[in-house]
């Protein structure tokens, strides 16, 4: 860490003010930001002791330049549905942090992207690629576009149109966006498509490209392998894994299939699985077979899980639910922000739950967060956890850079030995007095003190 010796004539900063005054200050400077504050402040909370003794991180004021994007853009997407009628959303790039490498981080296609939402997501990218020991800056974009209930030749448009702003902006020394929430490989496909029609150019503007025109081996799996690689090497700390351990996991989409994928192919009892609908409860536990049948509806035929209810009689289907009332060892959010509440979070430990892993990003409250640490569950916050998928994009840059390929044992080979260096870093800078690993702390400051120094040492911008 670097510790220089204060000039004398530097203003000393953050001495008197409080994190609570440091949090009034970010709100008030990003207004109706809610999720973005609640991002900040759980970073701010585990680094404040580093930055508070560190004068030259208080001097070079690192944290309140890394709550300021270096720049956020927001554009107007205008595209004609299939009635020829026209449509107008608007669409998103936030680029948080270039200090250790070119903007990396998804694109959202959700009615609920907001600025505020992609500010959270850009933030905690920083972090989060900054753990995955890659040179790769912190971004997040998106739109408040609904691909729900488009045609293909809708999203197609849509994209078109998105990409035909965004295009100026990323680059593959720039801006490396990649999938979120409603961007897989269709949305990707139709993306990449209008860059090069635009540009001219093919080279490696976008991850989670198709394995034909340069994608990477793996980089579907990666976010939910990577959680269950993550709550392994979690369970293994207490001697213990998966195996025969019963698992809920939220969401069924990407994250949510291959982390159940994953679940069963190590042994575990998958139980639940859910949409913004409702969730289903399958008693017997999913097999490879049912969830082929998951991946075909919800990929395929773009259906809902209350459709899984109806397949396998011995599932039922809890509409307006969540999955956290299910007894279970095993938690695996994979859906979106904020749903898992504080009284989730007791119900869960009250009813067993050991070992956490948020392949979701920040799907747990701050209660929750808090109630997980009380009880000494092992709680992998999304930013460790779900940085699988980012580091496998990282392949993916390099393969692209170096005209290239990677085999899919080699893929998850790196995969596996991120995951696990994730992991040692949070230990090391996690651990507690009484032994219990905080990996909350450990993922925010082991992910903060690389970007911190680069910002130093790369003068003040
Ligand atoms: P998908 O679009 O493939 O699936 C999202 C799933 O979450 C769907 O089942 C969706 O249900 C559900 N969902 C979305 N919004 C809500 C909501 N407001 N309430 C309840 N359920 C909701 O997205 P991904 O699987 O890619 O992403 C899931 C999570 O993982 C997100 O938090 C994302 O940021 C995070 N993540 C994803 C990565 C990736 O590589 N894809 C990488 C790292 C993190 P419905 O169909 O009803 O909308």
């Amino acid at each position: 860490m670097s510790n220089a010796t204060t000039t004398p004539s530097a203003p000393a900063l953050h001495l008197d003010e409080s994190i609570d005054e440091f949090m009034e200050r970010v709100a008030s400077q990003s207004p109706n930001e809610p999720e973005f504050h609640q991002a900040v402040h759980e970073v701010v909370k585990s680094v404040w002791p580093i930055v508070e003794s560190n004068d030259t991180y208080r001097e070079a004021r690192v944290l309140e330049r890394m709550v300021i994007p270096d720049r956020a853009i927001l554009f107007r997407v205008a595209w004609a549905d299939d009635d020829g009628c026209a449509q107008v959303n608007r669409g998103y790039r936030v680029q948080m942090n270039d200090a250790i490498g070119p903007y990396k981080g998804g694109l959202r296609f959700h009615p609920s992207v907001t600025l505020g939402v992609l500010k959270f997501l850009a933030f905690e990218q920083i972090f989060k690629n900054s753990l995955t020991t890659l040179p790769m800056g912190g971004g997040k974009g998106g739109s408040d576009f609904d691909p729900r209930g488009r045609s293909d030749a809708e999203v197609m448009r849509f994209c078109q149109a998105f990409m035909a702003e965004l295009y100026r902006h990323i680059g593959p020394d720039i801006d490396v966006p990649a999938g979120d929430i409603g961007v897989g490989g269709r949305e990707i496909g139709y993306l990449f498509g209008t860059y090069r029609k635009i540009t001219g150019q093919f080279h490696g503007v976008l991850t989670g490209k198709d394995l034909g025109w340069g994608g990477s081996r793996l980089r579907p799996e990666a976010t939910g392998y990577g959680s269950v690689y993550f709550a392994r090497e979690m369970l293994a700390t207490r001697g213990m894994d998966v195996e025969g351990l019963t698992a809920t996991v939220s969401g069924s989409g990407n994250v949510a299939q291959y982390t159940t994928e994953k679940l069963l192919e190590l042994g575990a009892k998958v139980v639940t699985l859910s949409d913004s609908s409702g969730t289903i409860v399958d008693p017997d536990g999913m097999t490879g077979e049912k969830l082929q049948y998951v991946m075909d509806l919800k990929n395929r035929r773009r259906g809902r899980i209350k459709e899984y209810a109806e397949e396998y009689p011995a599932a039922t289907y809890l509409p307006g639910e969540r999955p956290w009332s299910v007894p279970c060892d095993l938690a695996f959010p994979s859906a979106t922000q904020n749903e898992i509440s504080g009284d989730d979070a007791s119900t869960l430990i009250a009813n067993g739950c050991i070992c956490l892993s948020e392949g979701a990003n920040m799907p747990s409250t701050p209660e929750a967060v808090d109630r997980f640490l009380d009880a000494r569950v092992l709680y992998g916050p999304g930013k460790a956890a779900n940085a699988g998928g980012v580091a496998v994009s990282g392949l993916e840059m390099t393969q692209n850079a170096g005209c290239m390929r990677r085999g899919r044992d080699e893929v998850d080979q790196q995969l596996q030995r991120i995951m696990r260096s994730i992991h040692q870093n949070c230990v090391e800078f996690g651990r507690k007095d009484d032994d219990f690993v905080n990996y909350v702390d450990g993922a925010n400051v082991a992910g903060f003190i690389k970007v911190a120094d680069a910002m130093v040492q790369q003068g003040l911008w």
